[in-house]
């Protein structure tokens, strides 16, 4: 390996935050860290010894900007002690465009093509190439690896990317991409290094931003986001899937400027649109008592999941087995058991206490679906393909 030291950094760079972690040599960072509220100061980091153990820095930052934060995480790294071991750094790239379709070395020309294409992920890339630029000038001999969240869908099927819009437009890049793909890499692995049947598989990414992807033989063949990640299913804040006349009557009749869509459907709809109060799945469960709006905004996100739930098993053919992972999807037992009721038919059989437990396997003894819950984990994903990638290009 060209850097100093063999130890590798994860930046994952989100729409208002900058994720990273450390990795010496197995799966466990050493340290992780967040930088969050980038958009929205004061900001606010926190950073943590291995397994969360022990707080090594939290408080609030006088920053601006993702610049202005990436500098300090790379400052704080050096002043610790831990620039000189870092000899690869992985950073997620939402969008590699139709390009970049397999996770690569960062060069130059890439980083001039993401430049051009920042319009495809508007909310995410323009950062992601920000951040980037700086830890990469200031760590200058370390060995970079981008890591596409679209890479893991690149060989879907060709009738799941196409667009029912005139062809021109698929050959001008206007196809499902598909995102959220480190995370279903990392769970299909975890999936296969368990030896849990792999033929029939639907993970479902319940977290702020949420979608499912069709996995068959451990390829990916189907997804529910799309060009944006603002397609699929219902969101915290996104609105999911949507008839296109009704974004033609906002801009025709309601006078919506493309900015004011934008914030409007990846903003200010979702569970938070309909609610009208929030766009957090907890508190609208406290509250659904006693508040329609709150019901329905639940009733709405487990509807829009149940259906791609069918919807993607018909593509796949049938179902053998079903995973819940992020934020919604780990901890809301509640809500996973409001997803599969009425899917019995599709051979899902939820054990109702080993869900309440939140256990890894939570559906009955008999049912043909095997129902699990795992954590998924995005930055050792990136740590993974980042430790290939210098083995392949021989580091
Ligand atoms: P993520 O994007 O994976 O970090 O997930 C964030 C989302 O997880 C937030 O929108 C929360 O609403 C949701 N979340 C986290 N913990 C819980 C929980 N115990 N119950 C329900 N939702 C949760």
């Amino acid at each position: 390996m060209k850097g100093p030291g063999s130890n590798i950094l994860t930046i994952n760079t989100g729409s208002s935050s900058i994720k990273f972690s450390l990795y010496k040599t197995d799966d466990h960072p050493v340290l992780k860290g967040e930088i969050s509220r980038i958009t929205n100061p004061p900001c606010q980091i926190d950073i943590v010894s291995a397994h969360g153990s022990t707080t090594l820095l939290r408080k609030e930052l006088n920053i601006r900007g993702f610049r202005e934060a990436a500098a300090f995480i790379v400052e704080w790294l050096e002043e610790g002690g831990y620039g000189e071991s870092i000899g690869a750094v992985g950073y997620r790239i939402v969008h590699g465009g139709p390009r970049y379709r397999e996770h690569c070395p960062v060069t130059e020309e890439l980083t001039e093509y993401l430049k051009e294409i920042t319009h495809l992920a508007p909310e995410h890339l323009p950062q992601g190439v920000e951040v980037m630029e700086v830890v990469g000038g200031r760590l200058p001999y370390t060995f970079d690896v981008a890591c596409f969240d679209t890479a893991f869908h690149r060989d879907m099927l060709e009738e799941s990317k196409v667009y029912a819009i005139p062809f021109e437009f698929y050959g001008e890049g206007i196809m499902r991409y598909g995102f959220h793909g480190l995370s279903y890499e990392y769970i299909t692995e975890e999936l296969g290094a368990s030896g849990e049947p792999l033929d029939r598989v639907i993970i479902a990414h319940l977290g702020h931003g949420v979608s499912m992807a069709a996995i068959r033989d451990g390829r990916c063949v189907d997804t529910t986001m799309g060009f944006t990640p603002a397609a699929g299913l219902v969101m915290s804040t996104r609105c999911g899937d949507m008839d296109p006349g009704v974004i033609l009557y906002l801009l025709k009749e309601k006078g919506f400027s493309p900015d004011g869509l934008n914030t409007l459907l990846n903003h200010h709809s979702g569970l938070l649109g309909v609610s009208g109060r929030s766009d957090d799945v907890r508190e609208l469960l406290e509250r659904e008592g006693e508040d329609e709006r709150a019901a329905l905004a639940l009733k709405l996100f487990c509807h829009s999941a149940r259906r791609f739930i069918g919807s993607l098993s018909a593509t796949l053919g049938g179902l053998s087995t079903l995973v819940f992972t992020a934020g919604i999807g780990e901890n809301s037992a509640e809500i996973r058991e409001r997803i599969v009721e009425g899917l019995e038919f599709l051979g899902i059989g939820l054990h109702m206490e080993r869900n309440r437990a939140n256990r890894r396997v939570i559906s009955k003894d008999d049912s043909p679906v095997r129902i699990l819950v795992l954590k998924t984990d995005e930055e050792c994903m990136m740590a993974r393909h980042t430790k290939r990638i210098i083995h392949r290009e021989g580091r």
